[in-house]
């Protein structure tokens, strides 16, 4: 056993604590208490702030290589269409930048992440990395009469990874443990038929797993569902995927997706930026999980995410980078940053659940990390604060977590490996 002693212990799970022990036994919390018993090696952190480690819920790090080289826009569709030519054009294989950034963002204090695949190559470097995750092989196609054969590639495709990472744990000498999960996700309203978006909703049903979805992303996403043009129809007969036979719902994302069917707790809606209020009261309702990526949506063109306001709707809330060709980086304290800055309202302690607690409930991952609590895994990290913070008496330290941390700050104080036991 060892105790971390830290300035401040900010569980996530209960009120924040000056001069916070937690106990730490084979890689998992034992108790998080004032004082550390004797005999106990104690590991002593007096400037830092010791929490549970970072969730990014959204991300797609096989596009780590487009770092830079997808610029800003002010039009969504027009930012997609860039990215699009851009994969067609240069190749992908090279697993360097993913590892890069996986590297990065443990360095910065993400301990598990939400991934979007297509070509699931991020599988074996998240396996390698020993990165908790879960990886969502996502399937596209807005024809109807190819959602049977995209759906089945899904399957394959999550299945093989599945197995991938069995095989990878093997090498890596890893006891039997899945770190890395794989689960199905559809593209957007937009690109997934109505067909795809129902079956890739049954088969998370039927896995027992998070399904992902881009929801409400762009004002376009809004004009195509409710008049079926737009940019986004544009873009997809440029494709060659329209489907003339497709019914134009008129009605709101959140609208269409109850009469398809698919609202409920497994469900992890990306983005959100154009949901109205109702919408949001409608997603919590089901129990749905939203993940906010304000960075992304400014680089992007989809706009401001409304940020207050889906705190204030109550809807389970989470966080995340998106990729490298939307965000300068995958740090999860940079996001936290940007997320201060847009809701300022929004009590500090709040939005340091959405990157730990509600994250980790988003992606099925609640039991085992996303706060400090006695038999979770012990992925715990330590921030330096600045002097101010520590002498803080009234408030808690996490106000000082939302200014920005950088990776030189941070620390994996319980466990070298950062989660591993
Ligand atoms: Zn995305």
């Amino acid at each position: 056993m060892i105790a971390l002693r830290a300035a401040w212990c900010v569980p996530v799970a209960g009120p924040p604590r000056r001069r916070g022990v937690v106990l730490v036994e084979r890689g998992r919390v034992v108790e998080v208490t004032g004082t550390s018993p004797a005999g106990v090696p104690v590991v002593d952190l007096p400037r830092h702030a010791v929490l549970p480690a970072l969730v990014n819920a959204h991300t797609h790090l096989e596009l780590s290589w487009m770092a830079g080289r997808v610029a800003r826009d002010t039009s969504m569709p027009a930012w997609a269409g860039r990215l699009v030519s851009l994969r067609r054009e240069a190749g992908a294989d090279d697993p360097a930048p993913m590892r890069a950034a996986i590297a990065a963002m443990r360095a910065s204090g993400t301990g598990l992440v939400g991934d979007i695949g297509n070509t699931l190559a991020s599988v074996e470097a998240l396996a390698e990395a020993r990165m908790p995750a879960v990886v969502f092989a996502e399937v596209i196609g807005f024809r109807g009469d190819l959602a049977d054969e995209r759906l089945a590639w899904g399957r394959t495709e999550r299945d093989a990874a599945a197995a991938r990472v069995a095989a990878a744990r093997v090498v890596s000498g890893a006891r039997g443990r899945a770190d890395v999960r794989v689960a199905l996700a559809a593209h957007a309203p937009y690109s997934s038929s109505p067909a795809l978006l129902a079956g890739v909703a049954r088969e998370a049903e039927a896995s027992a797993m998070p399904w992902s979805l881009h929801l409400a992303e762009s004002v376009e996403e809004i004009t195509f569902l409710r008049d079926g043009n737009g940019p986004w129809r544009a873009l997809l007969e440029s494709l060659e995927s329209w489907d003339p036979a497709w019914t134009v719902p008129r009605c709101a994302p959140v609208e269409y997706l109850a009469r398809l069917g698919v609202l409920g707790p497994r469900l992890v809606a990306v983005h959100g930026v154009q949901l109205t209020g109702g919408e949001l009261a409608r997603l919590r309702e089901a129990g749905v999980s939203l993940v906010a990526c304000p960075r992304s949506n400014e680089w992007t063109g989809a706009g401001r995410v409304p940020l207050g306001r889906f705190i204030a709707s109550d809807v389970r809330l989470a966080l995340g980078t998106d990729s490298l060709a939307s965000a300068d980086s995958l740090s999860m304290f940079d996001e936290l940053a940007s997320a201060r800055a847009l809701a300022p309202e929004v009590p500090p302690a709040r939005l340091v659940r959405c990157a730990t607690l509600d994250g980790a409930r988003a992606l099925g991952w609640e039991t085992e990390l996303g706060t400090i609590e006695p038999g979770k895994r012990a992925a715990i990290i330590g921030v330096e604060l600045p002097a101010a913070a520590l002498e803080e008496r009234v408030h808690g330290p996490e106000a000082w977590l939302l200014e920005g941390v950088t990776a030189d700050r941070v620390s994996w104080p319980g466990l070298p490996g950062g989660g591993d036991d």
